[in-house]
């Protein structure tokens, strides 16, 4: 729990407990600690199911922290799918309210996901091409009306989570840090 309080300071509590247990249970091979299973840990022994990683018990600290960390604090996006089929088969407690929100959303239809220029962002954000994901977003906001959070990841990533239309500013909840972060820089020059 304190090296994702370390590394991962903006993150939920709920992440985070998904993530401390997660590292826990590939290290011991035991189940608990801070409440769930959430999704996110859920995600983490279905990964390692599917993927032939060693059994968990069998894992150090480190190996599990580097497999754990992107499976719990990327954003909902990225594992929307694989998050929406262990929702409908796993009980779940102590989720994301982030991630909750998003598969409802994807749920009822009202998220753009599966349009093929969305298809296009998400594979270029798997990719890494971070650059052309951000452009690909501004040119479907503009485009699409909508408005995407320009917030940026830890690991570099764009958030790109749709914005409600009455939201102020350009960032989300998790992101807002950002914009004040970018309003007090002292200019440069
Ligand atoms: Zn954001």
């Amino acid at each position: 729990m304190s090296w994702a309080n370390q590394n991962y300071p903006e993150e939920s509590i709920q992440l985070k407990a998904a993530f401390a247990n997660s590292v826990a249970y590939l290290v011991t091979g035991l189940n608990g600690g801070y409440g769930g299973p959430s999704l996110r840990e859920h995600l983490v022994s279905w990964t390692v199911e599917t993927a032939g990683k060693a059994s968990p018990g069998s894992w150090t600290f480190e190996k599990a922290t580097a497999f754990s960390a992107p499976l719990c604090f990327s954003p909902t996006a990225k594992f929307l799918g694989r998050l929406a089929e262990i929702q409908e088969v796993e009980a779940c407690f102590d989720d994301d309210p982030e991630d909750l929100l998003a598969l409802r959303e994807s749920r009822q239809g009202r998220s753009p996901l599966p349009s093929p220029e969305i298809q296009e962002i998400i594979n270029s954000w798997l990719s890494g091409d971070y650059k052309k994901a951000i452009a690909l977003t501004n040119l479907y906001s503009r485009r699409s009306g909508l408005r995407f959070c320009k917030g940026i990841n830890r690991d570099g990533s764009p958030c790109g989570k749709v914005l409600a239309p009455q939201a102020k500013g350009d960032y989300c909840l998790r992101h807002r840090h950002q914009a004040r972060k970018r309003l007090s820089m002292p200019p440069t020059s």
